[in-house]
């Protein structure tokens, strides 16, 4: 005790010692270079300061923007926390033997047991992520320089074993009720990615879940456009390794593509929430993480991060907005038919989607003089135009044409989605999937057109009526 006390006398000493130092070299030197650092100095403390102030009321700052990139197609990303494990070769085979490329949030301890399967990852040409080293909840979310400290360990493990520092980290646990403010923000500043996910395979609600319980979980799980799904590598998820091949198929069958998370890759994130740990956080620590943080972030340029240059002071910055998910309509799409009057959909009765034009089947059913019947008990809405129906099943995301009662044909079409009691269906996928084609597109702020050609392949051979046909399709559309 008295050896510690004296120690930090001397310390007080040297510091004292060491500023009086720094003065006097400040007053010789003037302003030349190392008075500038003292500056810069002071104004990350003064950055520091700003930004813990307003953490401290507990709301998120808004960090880097980035840019991220919405996939064509509804996109799959199976994700594996936990691992590198005994299991890992097997689930290997498995997405090897689907050709599908996968994400892998693996632990620090995990990496230095398995470093085989950490490398047969990685070569395999999947993700890595880091999912920190010891995934001890009530040391990681005790204090955020725990958490920080694992994350740098397991990076340093993982460069060493395969040369890959990923920029990806996910949480144990998930960040809701173990992220705060200061968490995200720190993360955030290093240059990192949260990755949560939206769909929960279910296969550690607890020991030993039955592999049907995974696949009744996964089949239960609402469809989005972009689905993060989160599955165990590692002791006791034999069943996640069993069922994986009937998810992959079953994602496959319903329209999706595989991919691995990337940081162009929009993150799902829970977001804030009242956190379970009972944690401080005071000025001087959040100083010392700040510049921990910002000092890393320097130290390792991330791709996919908006660069921080300093703007010059009169320029407007640049700015990188991330694409926006869902955008509010405001002007009228106008829908244009070969030979035929088009029409106008109000602003509110379509959307942009990442880019696509989504539209309410029954809204555009009637505009065309058509009708909609809805069968709540299998969730199917079918249209009657003409000769022709065209039933959408809600549960299975596809679509069936029928002409005079009988099948012609069946999609999937996993954008589907239901909204106020409508359907919803995206207008390219529509067209693609009937053999026509987007002729023309004009997005843009004020001004919006679409015009379509109506020759679907199945009705090359059909003598019918040319506006029965243009009306049909614009009816599935
Ligand atoms: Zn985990």
């Amino acid at each position: 005790m008295r050896q510690h006390v004296q120690t930090a006398k001397n310390r007080l000493y040297l510091a004292s010692l060491s500023m009086a130092l720094l003065f006097v070299v400040s007053l010789l030197l003037g302003s030349v270079p190392a008075y500038a650092a003292g500056d810069d100095e002071a104004a990350l403390a003064e950055q520091s300061k700003e930004a813990f102030l307003q953490l401290q009321t507990g709301k998120r700052i808004a960090g880097e923007e980035r840019s991220y990139e919405t996939p064509e197609q509804p996109t799959v990303y199976l994700t594996f926390d936990d691992g590198p494990s005994k299991l890992t070769d097997q689930v290997l085979d498995i997405l090897d033997e689907k050709g599908v490329k996968a994400t892998f949030f693996a632990i620090g301890v995990q990496a230095k047991e398995y470093p085989k399967q950490l490398k047969r990852i990685v070569d395999s040409g999947h993700a890595l992520g880091n999912h920190t080293y010891n995934h001890v909840y009530n040391e990681l979310y005790s204090d955020f320089q725990t958490f920080w400290d694992q994350v740098q360990k397991t990076e340093n493990i993982f460069d060493e074993l395969v040369g890959v520092r990923p920029q990806l980290v996910r949480a144990p646990g998930g960040t809701a009720t173990n992220f705060d403010a200061y968490y995200y923000y720190l993360m955030d500043q290093a240059g990192y990615m949260m990755e949560d996910w939206n769909v929960d395979s279910g296969d550690s609600k607890r020991a030993g879940v039955p592999a049907s319980e995974i696949w009744q979980t996964v089949k239960a799980s609402p469809l989005s456009h972009e689905i993060n799904i989160l599955f165990h590598d590692g002791t006791g998820h034999d069943n996640t390794v069993k069922v994986l091949p009937q998810v992959i198929d079953y994602y496959r069958n319903l329209g999706y593509s595989f991919a691995t998370l990337t940081t162009k890759v929009k993150p799902k994130q829970f977001g804030l929430s009242k956190i379970k740990w009972n944690r401080g956080m005071s000025l001087t620590h959040f100083t010392k993480l700040y510049g921990e943080t910002k000092a890393y972030a320097a130290e390792h340029s991330q791709p996919g991060l908006v660069e921080e240059t300093p703007a010059p002071p009169k320029e407007e910055p640049i700015k990188v907005i991330a694409m926006q998910s869902e955008e509010e309509s405001t002007v009228p799409l106008n829908i244009q038919l070969p030979g035929q009057e088009g029409f106008a959909f109000d602003p509110t009765l379509y959307r942009m989607h990442a880019n696509r034009i989504e539209l309410p089947l029954r809204t555009l059913v009637e505009k065309i003089g058509g009708q909609v019947a809805w069968q709540p008990d299998t969730k199917t809405a079918t249209a009657h135009y003409g000769i022709y129906d065209i039933a959408y099943h809600l549960q299975t995301r596809s679509m069936e044409l029928f002409k005079l009662g009988q099948p012609l044909a069946t999609y999937a079409m996993a954008d589907m989605d239901m909204r106020n009691n409508q359907i919803i269906v995206p207008l390219r996928k529509t067209i693609d999937s009937l053999g026509g084609r987007i002729m023309s597109a004009r997005i843009e702020s004020d001004r919006r057109e679409v015009a379509l050609s109506l020759r679907p392949y199945y009705f090359y051979n059909e003598p019918a009526d040319s506006i029965l046909q243009n009306s049909l399709f614009a009816l599935v559309n």
